[in-house]
């Protein structure tokens, strides 16, 4: 993300660009970085998609707004990012085509309708995919590879994605003339409606095959499964998310494939709760050890890590073990682990126990002891 370039800047127009001038520099762009004029170049194919990914945003009204607020870091994107496609958005999504609230009104009113057609060859990338995955705590903090089972739809290799034989191309559908809607005049006994309906021709891409490719038999895609394997990096939390560039959706017309994001689900652990990330457990130590001090063994995400537990601690004093922690997502370090300690009070007593105990609490102590302390206070 970071160093992810303006899209303005990709497409090469200015902030206050009009949406025809967004359109003109994408189709440029995007003409020039193509695959097809580019064969072998991993520098076209990364602009291309590069363009396509800003066209994306930068065509719909809203997500410009959006990514003109929030630039690269929108905060409400956790939806798949920009773009009206969103997860699993079927079939041909974004590339400023038709769906969007702004479109059907425009066709409502009469403005717009069979005008801005698709251009039907022009590249689409594809949906984004949503995977999620569950780990345990401790896969959290160490990192863990994990091999996904997804279904996802890919492009034809013989028509890259089009439908069309090789050699041949897709054409504007003839039913709709490329909306990919329909307006039907309805009669009600409140006079004439028109109603917009989703052309049952081209069913709402907006453009037909006449000579459908072989392999695919002109849908320009198959359904894979794939199992992807997926590095999932140290100190992840529940809810964290990782996108995989290009494993979503494939593409229409040579277009690129979408993103894959998967969601991590973190298990709950037995003794340790997380807080950012530190470690917060409880761990009980006896009466003696709480009033003499000892050395214990407590469990860390590390292994069993010694504690000096000081003499005098009271329950409920929490130690914290530095480093103990989670290993820091972004950034470098660890967090710690707090120790709350829970003091067991002794029972089942033997008598010797108990005259021991009896003796103890006659001692004069320190400013704890409860006789010289709160009650010595009252009773004075
Ligand atoms: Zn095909
Ligand atoms: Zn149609």
């Amino acid at each position: 993300m970071a160093n992810k370039r303006d899209y303005y800047e990709v497409l090469g127009v200015s902030r206050t660009a009009t949406p025809e001038e967004v359109k003109k520099a994408y189709k440029k762009l995007a003409k020039q970085y193509h695959p097809d004029l580019n064969p072998d170049s991993k520098t076209a194919e990364e602009n291309f998609k590069e363009v396509n990914e800003a066209y994306e945003v930068l065509s719909d009204e809203n997500s410009r707004a959006r990514y003109d607020q929030f630039g690269h870091n929108d905060p409400g994107a956790a939806g798949g990012g920009f773009g009206g496609g969103g997860f699993g958005g079927g079939g041909f999504s974004g590339g400023g085509g038709f769906g969007s609230v702004n479109d059907i009104f425009e066709s409502f009113f009469g403005g717009g309708f069979g005008g801005g057609q698709v251009d039907p060859n022009a590249p689409l990338r594809g949906s984004d995919l949503r995977a999620d995955v569950l780990i345990n705590f401790e896969e959290a903090a160490s990192g863990v590879e994990k091999e996904l089972n997804i279904s996802r739809m890919e492009s034809c290799p013989k028509c890259g994605g089009s439908g069309a034989a090789p050699g041949t191309k897709r054409k504007t559908c003839p039913s709709c003339g490329g909306s990919g809607k329909t307006r039907v005049a309805q009669n009600t006994p409140f006079g004439q409606f028109q109603t917009v309906r989703t052309c049952g021709t081209c069913n709402g891409c907006g453009t037909t095959v006449e000579n459908p490719c072989r392999e695919c038999g002109g849908t320009g895609r198959r359904r894979q499964e794939r199992t992807i394997k997926v590095k999932i990096p140290p100190g992840v939390d529940n809810g964290s998310r990782l996108r995989m560039a290009g494993e979503g959706e494939g593409g229409a017309n040579n277009g690129p494939a979408g993103d894959l994001y998967i969601y991590i689900g973190v298990r709950p652990h037995k003794y340790f709760r997380r807080e950012e990330d530190n470690v917060l457990c409880e761990f009980p130590i006896s009466f003696s050890q709480a009033a003499l001090g000892a050395e214990v063994e407590v469990p860390t995400l590390d292994g069993k890590v010694k504690l000096t537990i000081p003499e005098g601690t009271q329950t409920g004093t929490t130690f914290r073990m530095r480093g103990r922690g989670f290993p820091k997502l972004r950034g470098y370090g660890r967090g710690d682990q707090h120790v709350k300690v829970k003091v067991n009070t002794p029972t089942h007593l033997n008598d010797e126990q108990k005259e021991l105990l009896r003796q103890l609490g006659d001692l004069p102590f320190g400013d704890g002891d409860d006789k010289k302390g709160f009650f010595g206070k009252i009773f004075k």
